[in-house]
């Protein structure tokens, strides 16, 4: 404990100092927390019959986020909202945050309560506790894990396994603009003389696609509302695109599916973006990742309820395809009624 990091750059982090300013600054008292950031480990009340939902994410510099394209506060934002999208997708409550650090040489405390602020934005209209962590020097860049601590009543746990031959595919909010988000940060800056393929493009929309991939928002209303009122029969959250995430509901409920292209919820900066650079926009859609919306099955003697419910909840939902036998497949219905096979075109870290 209170190890000093050395660094060539910067003289020194204090781990104990960290610890404590990180303490200081980001974590507040909440009376289910016995015992927080401190002591040898975090106590916290747990409610009565209740059940206790887990999830941890592991983000590495260079394989998950690049610090060209993003500042750590956006870093921390993201992964927060990825470990909050994740419990969104069990029909569950957050509660507490565990965060684990590993800090390269080049890494200042400012680097970190930067990182801090951006994961306790995401998480403060929550209001999760941030209860503890820890803290590790790197050799090769920074790695940043977050374990998140959630609730959801009993039996109202939502599954990737509870989809039916019938049920009606639903999505939340737009998909695709995550990616075309990424697509733009990555992008060379435009010259300012020359007239860029950038200059098609909006402010307006630009800045909506940047915030989508920078800032996203992990549909925990939403994934509480499905669970409360049974209206899901099986859930995931998009984080590898919908092909990839829509296979796991397949397989896991043994089932297949038909996916209508035409229906795809389409933000008006994603579709302007595509028309800008001649691109289908349902090829980014369909391929792009992290846009941390919800995917659920719902049956058919639920829909009319659902979409009733969703209007005056005002959550944006749209119905995308149908459950159909396991021998069916994947299938895409384009807008021209031709069929074909939905390709599985998710990001893998291990390709
Ligand atoms: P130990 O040696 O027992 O692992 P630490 O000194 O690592 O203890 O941690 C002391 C306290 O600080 C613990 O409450 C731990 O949860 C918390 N902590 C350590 N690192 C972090 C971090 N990066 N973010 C939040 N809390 C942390
Ligand atoms: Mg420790």
């Amino acid at each position: 404990m209170a190890s000093v990091f050395r660094s060539k750059a910067r003289p020194t982090i204090h781990e104990f100092d960290l610890i404590r300013a990180i303490h200081q600054r980001h974590s507040r008292r909440t009376s289910s927390v016995i015992r927080g950031i401190g002591d040898d480990a975090a106590v916290i009340t747990s409610p009565a019959s209740q059940w206790t939902v887990l999830t941890t994410d592991l983000l590495t510099e260079g394989v998950h986020f690049d610090l060209r394209t993003a500042t750590m506060a956006d870093i921390g934002f993201r992964a927060a909202a990825a470990n909050l999208s994740d419990i969104a997708a069990m029909g569950a409550t957050p509660r507490y945050l565990l965060v684990s650090l590993a800090i390269p040489r080049t890494g200042t405390s400012r680097h970190v309560h930067q990182l801090y602020r951006g994961m306790m934005a995401a998480c403060l209209p929550h209001h999760v506790a941030l209860i503890g962590g820890d803290t590790s020097a790197s050799d090769s860049g920074w790695f940043l894990s977050l374990t998140l601590v959630g609730t959801v009543p009993p039996r109202k746990a939502l599954f990737r396994n509870g989809a039916r031959i019938g049920d009606y595919l639903y999505v939340t909010g737009t998909i695709g603009d995550s990616l075309t988000g990424l697509r733009l940060l990555s992008e060379p800056t435009p010259r300012t003389k020359r007239r860029s393929r950038t200059a098609l493009l909006s402010t307006k929309h630009r800045q909506f696609l940047i915030g989508r991939h920078l800032r996203p928002t992990a549909r925990l209303a939403e994934g509480r509302w499905l669970s409360a009122n049974r209206f899901a029969t099986s859930a995931i959250d998009l984080s590898d695109g919908l092909s990839g995430d829509l296979r796991h509901i397949c397989e896991d409920s043994h089932v297949g599916v038909e996916v209508d292209l035409s229906a795809l919820p389409l933000s008006p900066a994603c579709r302007a973006y595509a028309a800008a650079r001649k691109l289908d926009p349902v090829d980014l859609a369909l391929t792009g990742g992290e846009d941390y919306e919800l995917l659920f099955t719902v049956s058919p003697r639920q829909c009319r309820q659902l979409e009733q419910s969703a209007i005056e909840q005002g959550f944006s939902i749209t119905c995308i395809g149908t459950i159909r036998r396991y021998r069916f497949g994947m299938q895409a219905l384009t807008s021209h009624g031709v069929r074909r096979r939905l390709a599985i075109t998710s990001y893998e870290h291990f390709m």
